[in-house]
């Protein structure tokens, strides 16, 4: 079936328990997440490209404090935060992204910056900050981030010297945020946010801003945003993997993403999900862990939200 539009987003993947959110809280997700894809689904059937869509998507995520990037990011093991993002588009291949920012209420917006105001495609640290200033784009302090569900989860970590992966926790928590999308126009475009895993390491980078593994977008195969232990995201180079599967081994977007959640991913141990859209326009949402945060919709089918596999 194809599809003149389609948007697909994710909070985050995780093992929470059902149970551990009341229904009014998960009642309240869906309903935050459904509103998000009906805005989308909005931009699209007037006609916005992917790349605005979902951007703009991703900075909602980010504003709230439920998902773990902008506002709501997680501490690192100094007890700050650091950001990381990253989008591209599927039909030019242009993409930008950043990595370990400090004071950057909407990250993706930075990335976008990037790809749109400069020659590069990644800069990261104080390289990306200098950028940030540079262009004049929107600053605030480390502590805008912080929030107290995330202070405790810091601290909870640091009592047993762990790195908390978001997505392998037994406490409920809400992760990286993305976007994948195509509009009326044929294009896919990809975007990830995400302030990375509690506890970690001064200067980690995950998948998230890794074009090709946490974020990847091309016209002729298809869109994808992931989420999960990003040390396996990067190892399985998950989003160019998709791609090159439907490309080279010419296997449809649900078989080549299912392939590498299910197989490559659990093959290291690696826990998680993605959204991913092709050039048809249809969407596919897997995850191997308990939960993932979802929505999505297309110009056939309502918005649509689920925390659990139903
Ligand atoms: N993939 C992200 C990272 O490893 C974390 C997540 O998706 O929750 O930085």
């Amino acid at each position: 079936m194809s599809h003149e539009y389609s948007i697909a987003i994710h909070g985050g993947a995780g093992a929470m328990s059902k149970g551990k959110l009341s229904l009014e809280q998960e009642d309240e997700i869906k309903a935050v997440l459904q509103t998000i894809i009906a805005e989308g689904l909005a931009n699209l059937k007037e006609g916005q490209s992917a790349l605005d869509v979902v951007q703009k998507a991703v900075n909602r995520l980010e504003d709230c404090p439920w998902f773990n990037a902008g506002k709501g990011a997680v501490f690192n093991h100094e007890g700050k935060h650091e950001l990381d993002a990253a989008i591209m588009c599927g039909k030019t291949l242009d993409a930008g992204a950043i990595s370990g920012i400090r004071f950057s209420p909407n990250p993706i917006d930075v990335a976008r910056s990037v790809m749109d105001n400069s020659p590069h495609v990644y800069l990261g640290g104080v390289g990306a900050e200098q950028f940030v200033r540079d262009h004049s784009l929107p600053e605030v302090d480390n502590d805008y981030f912080s929030t107290d569900m995330r202070f405790q989860q810091l601290q909870s970590a640091l009592k047993t010297q762990s790195v908390i992966l978001e997505p392998t926790s037994n406490d409920y928590k809400f992760g990286t945020v993305g976007a994948v999308a195509k509009d009326r126009h044929g294009n896919l475009a990809a975007a990830t946010s995400t302030g990375g895993i509690t506890n970690k390491e001064y200067g980690r980078i995950g998948d998230t801003p890794v074009i090709g593994s946490g974020t990847y977008a091309n016209n002729s195969t298809c869109a994808v945003s992931a989420t999960g232990h990003g040390e396996h995201f990067l190892r399985h180079v998950i989003g160019y993997n998709i791609s090159a599967r439907m490309a080279l081994a010419k296997e449809n977007l649900e078989s080549a993403s299912k392939h590498v959640v299910f197989e490559d991913l659990l093959s290291t141990g690696g826990s998680g999900g993605l959204i991913a859209v092709d050039s048809d326009g249809n969407i596919t949402l897997p995850f191997n862990t308990e939960g993932m945060y979802r929505g999505w919709g297309t110009s056939s089918i309502p918005a649509q939200s689920l925390i659990y596999e139903e």
